[in-house]
């Protein structure tokens, strides 16, 4: 992680719609945490006579009444998950339900084991009616959404790039406010780093994600991103240079003054890199100690 700001100053807009661009608002969910920032954000694209839903959130019955109120009278072409953490998909069945919408979008998540993995965990009710590969598109009156594959965060996450305005939705992969968390086993530091070069290649003009403000400078911010996972990347084998260590004896030197809720975060996110520097050949792991090879 790596936090870019404090949250804003309070009221939060939970329960508004936003119009962040002519076809899209923007409905903040009342679940803030480390982990989410001010709460978790479900778009809603599409100004005509249908529209699709983005990340509808946390299984809230406000929240969910404040998406049905966006909605207004609206069809609505698709609920589209970017991932299936529990902060991004659980109202889609009930919304489902009450518009009699199909789910579509990212895979379901296949896991084999369930380690413990910080605050975040995933929604195994999940279940889409479709889903988009990479490349794919849904399209209504004045909209089209096509899936940007980007595993990394997790491995079933999708962006969303909307094409007649050029904004990309981005869900957890990019953020506003803090990097991605990236958490073994699911989440992968090598495909992470690879779709954020993928976003370099693109050239969308603002991003919208899951948690904070709009990004506006997309590639810079990417740019940023990659160097920062690359710095963590050489803090980590310098480490390894002075003395084989465990993960646990890295946090207080790559991580000053980290909010202690954040510690098992931090540490999944330590590990993401030792794993990707091993499959890369460069450290090895005995017993709970790294080394470098
Ligand atoms: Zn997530």
């Amino acid at each position: 992680m790596q936090a870019m700001a404090g949250p804003p100053p309070k009221p939060w807009p939970t329960g508004l719609a936003e119009q962040v661009e002519p076809l899209v608002k923007r409905v903040l969910a009342p679940n803030p945490s480390p982990y989410t920032y001010t709460g978790t954000q479900t778009y809603v694209v599409g100004a005509g006579s249908d529209v699709a839903v983005i990340d509808p959130g946390p299984n809230d019955e406000a929240h969910i009444a404040a998406i049905m109120a966006a909605i207004g009278e609206a069809k609505v072409t698709a609920i589209m998950c970017t991932h299936t953490h529990r902060d991004h998909s659980p109202a889609a069945a009930p919304l489902a339900e009450t518009k009699g919408a199909p789910v579509v979008g990212c895979a379901p998540l296949v896991l084999e084991s369930d380690l413990p993995r910080a605050d975040e965990a995933f929604d195994t009710t999940y279940a889409p009616d479709r889903v988009l590969e990479d490349g794919e598109a849904m399209t209504g009156e004045g909209w089209t959404l096509r899936a940007v594959a980007t595993p990394g965060h997790t491995s079933n996450h999708l962006c969303f790039a909307l094409e007649e305005s050029g904004a990309l939705f981005t869900g957890d992969h990019v953020m506003g406010w803090s990097t991605s968390v990236v958490i073994p086993p699911d989440g992968d530091m090598g495909d992470y780093l690879a779709s954020l070069e993928k976003l370099m290649r693109r050239n969308d003009k603002v991003y919208h994600s899951a948690h904070g403000d709009a990004i506006t400078k997309p590639q810079q911010l990417v740019r940023g991103m990659i160097g920062h996972r690359r710095q963590r990347e050489n803090q980590i084998i310098r480490l390894l240079g002075e003395a084989a260590r465990p993960v646990s004896e890295f946090i207080p030197a790559m991580y000053k003054g980290l909010d202690e809720r954040l510690i098992p975060a931090a540490e999944m996110s330590v590990t993401a890199h030792l794993i990707d520097l091993e499959k890369r050949g460069l450290v090895a792991q005995e017993g709970e100690t790294w080394r470098t090879i």
